[in-house]
């Protein structure tokens, strides 16, 4: 194949060197795809100096991992609101003494009016 050699590493991820030893292409640890060495980013100390992930699966993932964040945030901040909505609703319970139950179903029934 076009005066390539494959090889494997320790690990066995495939790679592929052309006539001068120079590590070509290699396999991506993620997809499993063979791609040309300029897919992959440097790393230190990785093999040929290379990451196992090509560039696309990197930002797959970061981009996965940036939507993993964004939703947790906005969860966290839904819990927030939701928790100082239950506190505003207590104190003004405990305020006008009236039973919750009471004045919820209060709430309930003019969101109900309004809205249908
Ligand atoms: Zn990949």
């Amino acid at each position: 194949m076009n005066g390539l050699t494959m090889d494997e590493t320790k690990s066995g991820r495939k790679y592929f060197t052309n006539e001068a030893g120079e590590v070509v292409q290699l396999e991506c640890t993620s997809c499993g795809k063979i791609h040309d060495a300029s897919s992959f980013s440097y790393q230190k100390n990785g093999f040929n100096d290379k990451r196992s992930h090509c560039k696309k699966c990197v930002r797959e993932y970061v981009k996965a991992f940036n939507e993993k964040k964004e939703k947790e945030k906005a969860d966290a901040k839904e819990t927030i609101l939701h928790k100082e909505v239950s506190k505003q609703f207590n104190a003004f319970a405990d305020k006008v003494q009236i039973d919750k139950e009471t004045l919820l179903a209060l709430a309930v029934k003019e969101l109900i009016e309004k809205y249908s």
